[in-house]
């Protein structure tokens, strides 16, 4: 795509979405423009999912309530196989698309080169295990705010279906956080796998790479104090819980648009 035409096509998604504050993400990042899209196209992938989510756990509601009002929803009214399959190949497309772009940062900063033919069997691969944690994460998280804010419209007289829906988790602001964080997510773990690979090829080869906040992070309490810090491209940023998700690279907590620059190291010291 073209420079001026991603730019049309990042005015025109961004003034879509409406009511909610639009914040572009720092003009330093790299590649802030393709993440824009990605973001976005994982937005909209979320945003899908909570509709039918929500449409489904209404129906319910309504037709329960013609009886009584029981607070316990099925757990199928979560799954549907065809959304699943729907959803998975949009985001894989996505997945892989900004992991390569990720990837090719990283090539083109260490200023050396190297085969990068299994670069693309490493982001499918972990492609592939994020995917389904991740759709499953998002359904849990979905399912337990959704089953409290029924127990509470059960217990509470009074409570209209209209208080109900202001309660559940299917609003735009999650799924804007959601596509910022997994946005940040990917593009570093397209580099972190392409540094994999070139350290597999060249292991003796140091790279490094350091943390860059963005201008929301500046003062935030965990980002806020990595800026600027440069490690061992192996070691983690901060302690590790989780593989997939906290991995010692951005993002380091929900919303956050930090990101990583990598270079090999030509002083050749820790
Ligand atoms: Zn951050």
């Amino acid at each position: 795509m073209a420079e001026d035409k991603v730019r049309r096509f990042i005015t025109i998604a961004f003034a879509e979405t409406e009511g909610i504050k639009l914040q572009r993400r720092d003009k330093r990042e790299p590649d802030r423009e393709w993440k824009e899209i990605a973001q976005k196209r994982i937005q909209s992938i979320v945003r899908r999912r909570f509709k039918r989510q929500k449409a489904a756990i209404l129906g319910w509601v309504q037709r329960q309530a013609v009886y009584t009002k029981a607070p316990i929803p099925p757990d199928d009214l979560f799954e549907d196989e065809e959304w699943d399959i729907e959803d998975e190949a949009a985001m894989m497309h996505i997945i892989l698309w900004e992991m390569s772009k990720g990837a090719e940062r990283f090539s083109s900063s260490i200023g050396m080169t190297f085969d990068t033919s299994g670069i693309n069997v490493r982001a499918a691969k972990f492609a592939r295990t994020y995917l389904t944690k991740w759709l499953a994460d998002l359904d849990r998280t979905s399912r337990e705010i959704v089953r409290n804010a029924l127990a509470l419209f059960v217990e509470t007289p009074g409570m209209t279906i209209g208080d109900l829906v202001k309660m559940l988790p299917f609003n735009e602001e999650r799924a804007l956080r959601i596509a910022v964080t997994e946005t940040t997510r990917i593009y570093a773990k397209g580099q972190m796998i392409a540094a994999q690979e070139l350290k597999e090829q060249y292991p003796d080869v140091r790279i490094i790479k350091t943390w860059f906040t963005d201008n929301d992070d500046k003062v935030c309490e965990i980002c806020g104090p990595l800026h600027g810090m440069t490690i061992d491209v192996d070691e983690p940023f901060y302690d590790i819980e989780d593989d997939l998700y906290q991995d010692g690279n951005p993002p380091a907590h929900v919303n956050c648009r930090c990101w990583i620059e990598t270079s090999t190291d030509i002083r050749g010291t820790r």
